[in-house]
């Protein structure tokens, strides 16, 4: 084995350990959350904030708001995810060679202000105020005025994928300005101070359009249509990618892919095509548009 593996094979271990009671708690909620009404379950948002406001912790409130999003999310999409899965799709759909690219929509920093020369007099008081402008505006930001060099910070932030840079020093002071720089790619904009909010804005929702797309753009160029389980199976052992095909409907159709391709079934599409096709399998004509996979 090698030493990479067992690092983190430990790690992972360690994680799960850690990890597997809260499951277990949120797992043991179940029965109790699907017994609510669809309002009771409703309600359940101004409860935990209530007990938010009375001291609970978000720790305390951890396994019963899972729980409660949970059964809700079985109710109105009639599926579940587990929070590491949407993690982990975040990373793979988006992380670069930097680190971690985060979507504006679903960062939890979507900007961070980084004071340049901080030491130098009101360069402190200018990136806060900044941030404190940012966040008047409904933009999620923090400031970083620790003593890491702002060259640090900037490749930290990058590899945390905060989507927007705001960088704030002496000379920007003097020409009332600041520059913004884009996680996704890499390019910087000086802006005028009394545009912060407005560009900042613009930017959050042009980062968000342009990984959209690149998303879609790298699925549909991954995406292959497959007539038989012999076709699935060379793309899958060759170039790799999601396989899309009809489908019967029967487990044994299933199953033989399984068999003989080496993929599974990974999702049927709520958007169905409608169009007229045949399983590759069993060769019967159907309808349901089916996507298949390696499951890792
Ligand atoms: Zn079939």
């Amino acid at each position: 084995m090698k030493i990479i593996d067992k690092v983190f094979g430990t790690h992972s271990e360690r994680e799960i350990k850690r990890i597997m009671p809260l499951v277990e708690k949120i797992e043991g909620l179940r029965p109790q959350m699907q017994a609510l009404s669809d309002e009771e379950l409703r309600n359940k948002t101004a409860e935990f904030k209530k007990r938010l406001a009375e001291g609970a912790t978000l720790d305390d409130l951890l396994p019963e708001a899972y729980a409660a999003v949970r059964e809700a999310t079985a109710r109105v999409l009639k599926t579940e995810h587990y929070r590491v899965q949407l993690i982990g799709g975040i990373i793979m759909t988006h992380g670069d060679d930097n680190g971690l690219v985060l979507p504006p929509r679903a960062a939890p920093i979507q900007a961070v202000v980084i004071p340049v020369a901080a030491h130098k007099p009101g360069v402190l008081d200018a990136a806060a105020a900044l941030r404190d402008r940012l966040k008047t505006a409904g933009v999620r930001s923090k400031m970083d005025d620790s003593d890491n060099s702002p060259g640090w910070k900037f490749a930290e932030y990058e590899m945390k994928g905060v989507p927007l840079r705001v960088e704030i020093g002496p000379k920007d002071m003097e020409k009332g300005q600041c520059v913004v720089a884009r996680r996704d790619t890499g390019e910087k904009v000086t802006v005028p101070l009394a545009e912060l909010e407005e560009t900042v804005k613009k930017l959050l929702d042009e980062v968000h359009d342009n990984m959209y797309a690149q998303a879609l753009q790298n699925r549909e160029d991954n995406t292959f249509d497959i007539a038989s389980p012999e076709e699935a199976k060379a793309i899958a052992e060759g170039k790799g990618g999601f396989l899309r095909s009809k489908w019967c409907g029967s487990l044994e159709c299933e199953l033989a892919m399984k068999e003989r391709a080496g993929v599974s079934s990974r999702c049927m599409p709520l958007k169905q095509s409608g169009t007229e096709g045949v399983c590759p399998v069993c060769g019967k004509p159907c309808k349901t548009d089916i996507y298949w996979g390696v499951a890792y």
